[in-house]
């Protein structure tokens, strides 16, 4: 599956096939007004909510949010990857597929950033292999219960101690430094031209996506600098909440055992993986997303959570259920003793032990339960706040079944009524909607903007001038505008083609079946300015708004020579308000 000439096959198979027929092979569309409705078939829809336009080639969901391009319907609706959807559509289009064979010329820029991960993937494992401090690393490997076929198999390396050893081996193959600055390789120098490695005396492992391309790199220290670990940044390829460590290597097994064991680190995987306990996937501590359980569900409803003991590890655990509860899968969980962690049990050869504990998983929501039972009896919460936790958490479960079952279960353990429990879970899902109309009104202004850019590309240039991607707190527009900026726009279909990961399909299908709220050009430019203008101010009034906390604070401390500092700060904010405010409008 390596390096197919993506774009190229993908625009061919767009252009043949039409959007509207291939959703028709699936649910019933009718004509209305510009584009199509019908059933949405990825939740329980009564109304059809679900709108198709054919010219921009693209879905959404106006209720649950679907959306995305033919790639993205078929992913959802057959639980594929995305190159197993292209392989799908490319049949169905009859457009071939071969193995690239494009020129470095030709090589789109997404090719190349792989292509130069790659490279210092090999780099870093020669580095391991053959370095002074080789046995050194192998024999720490070892003891963490990680084998030289491991260090093989994944490609695990090593970052020298030195400044630029990745910069004289990039430029020695050619590779543009700026490249590799784009991939969080390395850094720029602040006083001086040129660049210095980011990585340095640490092991490495490298990040691969579901096809097995390199996308970052995870970094150990072996001395005990700080920090302990550190990963590669967001980049073009790299999307850390839609990116599971392993499930290139363990999809098989997971879908074989129809069951996931879900991790925190790649050491803990390793050790697992060692082991022959080949179906998990680790979450590289960043908490665990709905995109990674829309990714995990494409192979197995059955998903064990394995966390440390402690108390981090159980509000960790609390964030995985809603998560996998919203996605429909009703998450297990083994509560490790305290002081363990996965790859402690494999390193000590007490695997079987842990199996044991696999096996006996209990339900999170079990778990979480009786947390908050527990809680209650010891008076460390009251009663009222412990049934209100408990119907946050209630109110998601999609199988009504089992919702009824722990209805009944939480009536029983806190000597509630069951209409009662309804009637908080009712009103619960009411304050999520309120929270979700402020949250909305808050990211409008975020909208607008990708809506205006992608009418009115030529304004992109004016987003880079302003620094605007400082200013956008929404994630998913975030990733989008930074892409257009960087890379520039042609059109939608195109712009779909660069994100695979679903919440971002998503914010680009919305944005184009509401692009009428975007007028004229001349209006657009006004609403544009408007727009950057509020956010900034925005963020003006969030740190003037913490600078006074600050300035009370001090003088409650009667700290005055900080004080003074803090009102001088002040007031240059203030003065900088005053200018954007007064400023061109
Ligand atoms: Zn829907």
């Amino acid at each position: 599956m390596e390096n197919l000439a993506y774009e190229s096959v993908i625009k061919e198979i767009k252009r043949r096939l039409s959007i509207v027929n291939l959703i028709e092979n699936y649910l019933s569309l009718r004509r209305s007004g510009k584009s199509y409705v019908g059933l949405c078939p990825f939740h329980d829809d009564k109304n059809p909510s679900l709108h198709v336009n054919e010219e921009k080639g693209v879905f959404h969901c106006f209720a649950c949010g679907a959306g995305g391009d033919i790639f993205g319907f078929i992913m959802r609706y057959n639980n594929l990857t995305f190159s197993e959807s292209v392989k799908e559509l490319a049949r169905r289009a009859d457009v071939k597929l071969e193995k690239s064979s494009i020129s470095v010329k030709n090589r789109s820029k997404r090719d190349i950033l792989f292509k130069t991960n790659s490279l210092v993937c090999s780099f870093y494992h020669e580095f391991l292999r053959r370095s002074k401090r080789s046995k050194e690393v192998i024999d720490y490997l070892a003891g963490r219960g990680i084998s030289l076929e491991i260090i093989k198999e994944f490609q695990l390396g090593y970052a020298p101690d030195e400044w630029d050893t990745l910069v004289q081996f990039l430029t020695a193959k050619n590779i543009p430094l700026s490249v590799a600055e784009r991939l969080g390789l390395v850094i720029k120098r602040n006083n001086k031209d040129g660049y210095y490695d980011r990585f340095r005396k640490r092991i490495m492992f490298p990040i691969k996506d579901i096809d097995g391309k390199v996308v970052g790199f995870g970094g150990r220290t072996l001395d005990g600098d700080e920090p302990k670990y550190m990963n590669s940044p967001e980049s073009e390829i790299y999307h850390k909440k839609s990116v599971l460590f392993g499930l290139d290597k363990s999809r098989d097994f997971i879908r074989k055992f129809d069951k996931a064991l879900v991790v925190e680190g790649y050491m803990d995987f390793l050790s697992l993986y060692f082991t022959g306990i080949k179906n998990a996937v680790a979450t590289l501590g960043t908490s665990l997303t709905r995109d990674h359980a829309m990714l995990l569900k494409r192979y197995t409803d059955k998903v064990v959570v394995v966390f440390d003991g402690d108390e981090a590890g159980i509000k960790a655990s609390l964030r995985v259920l809603q998560v996998f509860l919203e996605e429909g899968v009703s998450p297990l969980m083994v509560v490790l003793p305290k002081g363990d962690d996965p790859s402690s049990f494999i390193s000590a050869g007490r695997q079987d032990e842990f199996q044991r504990l696999v096996e006996g998983a209990a339900p999170l929501l079990d778990i979480f339960i009786e947390k908050n039972i527990r809680d209650f009896q010891e008076g460390k919460i009251t009663r009222s706040r412990a049934v209100q936790e408990v119907a946050d958490v209630l109110k998601k479960i999609k199988d009504s079944i089992e919702k009824s079952h722990y209805i009944k279960k939480t009536g029983e353990s806190f000597g509630v009524r069951e209409n009662e429990l309804l009637s908080l879970m009712k009103y619960s899902e009411k304050l999520e909607k309120e929270r979700f109309k402020t949250k909305k009104a808050a990211d409008t202004q975020e909208r607008l903007i990708l809506k205006i850019v992608l009418k009115f590309p030529e304004y992109l240039n004016y987003l880079r001038e302003e620094n605007l991607i400082d200013f956008i707190s929404e994630n998913d527009i975030k990733t989008v505008l930074k892409e257009l900026i960087l890379n520039g726009f042609d059109d939608v279909p195109s712009l779909l083609i660069r994100f695979s990961s679903g919440s971002v399909q998503e914010i680009i299908s919305e944005t184009v079946f509401f692009s009428d709220d975007v007028p004229d050009e001349a209006t657009a430019w006004k609403m544009l300015r408007d727009c950057i203008r509020t956010l900034k101010l925005r963020r003006l009034e969030d740190s003037l708004r913490l600078l006074r906390l600050k300035i009370d604070q001090a003088l409650a401390m009667k700290n005055f020579i900080l004080e003074k500092e803090l009102i001088k700060e002040y007031r240059d904010l203030v003065e900088q308000e005053k200018s954007i405010k007064g400023g061109s409008s």
